[in-house]
């Protein structure tokens, strides 16, 4: 059930304290891919929530959302687009935004797309934000933004609809 997927899922995420710097405590989901149940209860979650939902587009956000983002965008019938660090593409393909710089090729995502962000955490929300903008800013709608984990301590007001495994519960 449900229930049993999401504690498997939470259950292989490590949680490595003050790293990479004091007081964080860093949430490594490379040991969740070790898992082969967990890491496909993971994506099949995903798959259930969005394989509905006319989604044309899945950007994955550098680099964890790399790793989650393409199976999900395989089997929702998506095309996959990286959101990538900041000068990883050849630059006249280019858009920035954000503190944090994300980018993505300019021709990848036509006006009126229907998009799912996947990154691996949202903490304060910044990083999924700038992807919603870069999206939003070559014309796509952004149906939502999803993650596995979720910093229980950093609920910050974020201004856009997502979920995470642990939120999966509650909206089922
Ligand atoms: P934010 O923009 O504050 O929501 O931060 C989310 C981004 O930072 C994601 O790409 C995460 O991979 C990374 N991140 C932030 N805090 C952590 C953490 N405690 N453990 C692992 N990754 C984190």
């Amino acid at each position: 059930c449900e229930d049993s997927r999401i504690h498997g899922i939470k259950n292989r995420i490590r949680v490595v304290p003050n790293f990479p710097k004091p007081g964080i405590m860093f949430q490594d989901i490379t040991t969740l891919l070790l898992d082969h149940k967990a890491f496909k209860n993971t994506i099949d979650l995903f798959i259930e929530r969005y394989k509905h939902k006319n989604i044309s587009v899945v950007a994955g956000i550098e680099a964890r959302g790399f790793i989650f983002g393409p199976p999900i965008a395989l089997a929702i019938g998506a095309k996959f687009v990286p959101m990538r660090k900041p000068r990883k593409l050849p630059e006249e393909y280019i858009l920035e935004y954000g503190t944090d710089c994300l980018e993505m090729h300019i021709e990848a995502v036509k006006p009126t797309e229907r998009a799912l962000v996947v990154d691996d955490l949202i903490a304060t929300g910044g990083t999924l934000c700038a992807a919603i903008r870069l999206l939003e800013r070559v014309g796509a709608e952004v149906v939502e933004c999803a993650c596995v984990i979720e910093l229980p301590e950093l609920k910050f007001l974020v201004n856009f609809s997502f979920v995470t495994i642990g939120s999966m519960l509650e909206i089922a």
